[in-house]
């Protein structure tokens, strides 16, 4: 009997749903018993119920009116996490409001099923020390930033700034100031348990936590956190699934009035492919942006970068630099450590001659027409293949990729013609570079390693691009 209506509920709830969600939370629920229109199901664990519960909740009503009829309710049984022992039943009257709270006590959260996972985890959430707020220059480009992200530091989950989301674009400080603040906690709280993890390194986890079957794990770890940080959150764009469970993480801490710190590439609101209820919860605290330094802090960034370095740079270089060089931070570094890489390498002395050779060199690297060639050299260095295979006629499958790679991004960031591309890789046709170009297309769309092994090369590319 309590199988039929179970089935029937399950019948009604599928169509209701998208078919990997009734998979991952629906299949693995068993009938147990139904008694005076009471249905008790039993579901894996606790997350589960309380998965179930925050985003079903209204469709298992729904099924079990439409089943048993008004009077009808449904009841949990939670299986232990450890052995076989079966949870006394929790219950919960469906035609009431949930409650969670109900359930947290039911079941500690104390036991990780697997300490190599939680290992793991936790080296991928290390705080960098060398990223602190007494190296991070302070400037009209970043003040609203940097003194929110003090306040935050001194009070983790206190202030109104909860979440605290930083925005801007590469190389503009936003991990260096996110890990300011982990560090700054770490040392005035030395209790609070604070993580630090890149959106890629969240998303590959909770991945890894799926197919291993470590949900569990992996929502403790989170869960038990003081101050998350999660850096670059548009990573998380169209990853359904790594999004609800950061939601369901998020809800949790902020009720528990931990502190969340976010970066993202930019403002909440162009966060395109991110849910919009979880859009709507990064504004509830302070969103502030970081812009592109101004001269004086430029200036001031290379000449701590000297000072870290025991270097002693001329006046008038820093300047010149700090005047030709206005993209961004990262940029400036990579300048100056080329600077100072030359200078020691041909033993010669940092000056302004050799600034703007310097820099000459890596404008014309790009007028040589940001060009197939210096396309080609980026993406074989990336790829790790020789440069000179993408235009030969092997067939192995790096080198092939490599050269589809390759001819996107010539046909995506120059001027050449199809016909003009195909001849600089090796005289192939255009048909060869439309195939190429297909390819890379699919390959994106559906390999999300692959899709982020091009947002990084147009990083690189970009780099370039951008000091012209
Ligand atoms: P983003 O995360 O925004 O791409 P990063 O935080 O990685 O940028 O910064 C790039 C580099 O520039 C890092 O080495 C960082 O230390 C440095 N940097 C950025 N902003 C500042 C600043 N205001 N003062 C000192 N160094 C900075
Ligand atoms: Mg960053």
């Amino acid at each position: 009997m309590h199988q039929k209506i179970w089935e029937n509920c399950l019948l009604f709830i599928r169509e209701s749903i998208p078919g990997q969600s009734f998979k991952t939370w629906f299949e693995p629920i068993q009938p147990l018993k139904l008694e005076s229109d009471v249905l008790t199901i039993q579901v894996p664990s606790q997350f589960f119920y309380e998965w179930l519960e925050e985003n079903y909740v209204h469709l298992l009503k729904q099924a079990i009116k439409r089943e048993i009829g008004p009077n009808g309710r449904l009841e949990y049984s939670v299986v232990m996490d450890r052995g076989d022992e079966v949870q006394k039943p929790v219950t919960i009257n469906v035609s009431g409001s949930s409650n969670s709270q109900n359930a947290n006590r039911v079941n500690g959260f104390d036991q990780y099923k697997n300490p190599d996972f939680l290992v793991k985890l936790k080296h991928h959430s290390d705080l960098n020390p060398t990223y602190r707020f007494d190296n991070f220059i302070e400037g009209d480009c970043n003040r609203l930033a940097r003194s929110a992200g003090f306040a935050v530091a001194q009070k983790p989950g206190v202030t109104s700034f909860n979440p605290l989301m930083f925005y801007g674009g590469v190389g503009l400080g936003k991990t260096h100031l996110v890990q300011a603040i982990g560090n700054e906690i770490k040392s005035e709280h030395p209790g609070k348990r604070i993580v630090y993890v890149a959106s890629e390194k969240f998303t590959n986890q909770f991945i890894e936590a799926l197919r291993n079957n470590n949900i569990q794990d992996f929502i403790n770890y989170f869960r038990e956190v003081d101050v998350l940080i999660l850096d670059d959150v548009q990573f998380l764009r169209d990853k359904e699934k790594t999004q609800e469970i950061f939601f369901h993480i998020f809800n949790h801490l902020h009720q528990g009035g931990k502190q969340i710190i976010m970066t993202s590439d930019c403002a909440p609101k162009d966060l395109k492919g991110l849910q919009e209820r979880l859009v709507s919860r990064f504004k509830w605290g302070l969103t502030a942006d970081l812009q592109q330094p101004d001269f004086e802090t430029r200036m001031a960034i290379i000449q701590k970068k000297m000072q870290e370095d025991g270097i002693a740079i001329p006046d008038q270089v820093v300047e010149y630099i700090a005047y030709t060089v206005d993209t961004n931070v990262r940029e400036l570094e990579g300048v100056v450590i080329s600077l100072i890489a030359h200078a020691s390498l041909t033993k010669s002395e940092v000056n302004l001659e050799l600034a703007k050779q310097i820099l000459k060199n890596i404008v014309t690297d790009i007028d040589s027409e940001v060009g197939i060639d210096y396309i080609q050299k980026t993406v074989s260095d990336y790829f790790n293949v020789p440069q000179d295979d993408l235009k030969a006629k092997t067939r192995k499958k790096e080198i092939v990729i490599a050269r589809q790679v390759a001819m996107y991004f010539s046909k995506d960031y120059t001027n050449h013609s199809l016909k003009s591309i195909g001849y600089h890789f090796g005289g192939r046709d255009h048909s060869t570079v439309i195939h190429a170009v297909q390819s890379v297309n699919d390959m994106i769309d559906t390999n999300a390693k692959f899709r982020y092994s091009i947002d990084e090369l147009k990083k690189k590319l970009k780099m370039r691009t951008a000091i012209v």
